[in-house]
């Protein structure tokens, strides 16, 4: 299994050296826990962590 980065500015976890969610190259392995995004409308942890594409998130990005 690969290891992801964690993009420093959504959290988004990421196979690569920039985020295809907000376009930011400053990545991260400093992270801990992951959240699966599916629906963004039916998840308040989405809301809360300010997520805006379904996928797989870093809930703590240091
Ligand atoms: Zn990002």
């Amino acid at each position: 299994m690969p290891r992801y980065k964690a993009c420093r500015t959504c959290h988004a976890l990421i196979n690569g050296n920039r985020c295809p969610n907000c376009g930011k190259t400053d990545l991260t392995d400093n992270w801990s826990g992951i959240i699966a995004v599916i629906s963004i409308e039916d998840s308040e942890t989405a809301k809360q962590l300010n997520i805006k594409f379904p996928g797989c998130y870093a809930i703590h990005v240091r």
